[in-house]
This record gives structure tokens, C-alpha cells and sequence, in this order.
């Protein structure tokens, strides 16, 4: 089973998914992403609200 992350659970009109085979997977891509599209550094915060949004794909 594979997991995902939808940005627009926690960036509102974000349509970005990322996907991966495990949550490291997803949280590495989502964190790229969250760099180069929103200039955000991933915080321990920003990892657990990210964590909590990732879902079985
Ligand atoms: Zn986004």
C-alpha cells in the first residue's frame, strides 16, 4: 500500500499531491514542494501536521 499527501488539506487551492511507497517517502517530496512552491522550511510542527494529513493511497 502506497501513501499520499494532498498540499490542499493544509494549503488551501494547493493542488499538488505527493506520493511515495512510505510516509518517508511522501514527507520528503512534500517538503521539496513545500520549499520551491511555498517557501516554507519544514519545521517539526509543519512535519507533524504534514504526518497527520497523509493518507493510504
Ligand atoms: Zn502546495
Amino acid at each position: 500500500m502506497s501513501k499520499m499527501l494532498k498540499c490542499g488539506d493544509l494549503m488551501p487551492g494547493c493542488d499538488f499531491v505527493a506520493k511515495g511507497e512510505t510516509e518517508a517517502d511522501v514527507l520528503k517530496a512534500a517538503a521539496e514542494h513545500a520549499k520551491k512552491a511555498h517557501g516554507l522550511d519544514v519545521t517539526p510542527e509543519l512535519a507533524a501536521k504534514v504526518k497527520s494529513a497523509i493518507k493510504n493511497a
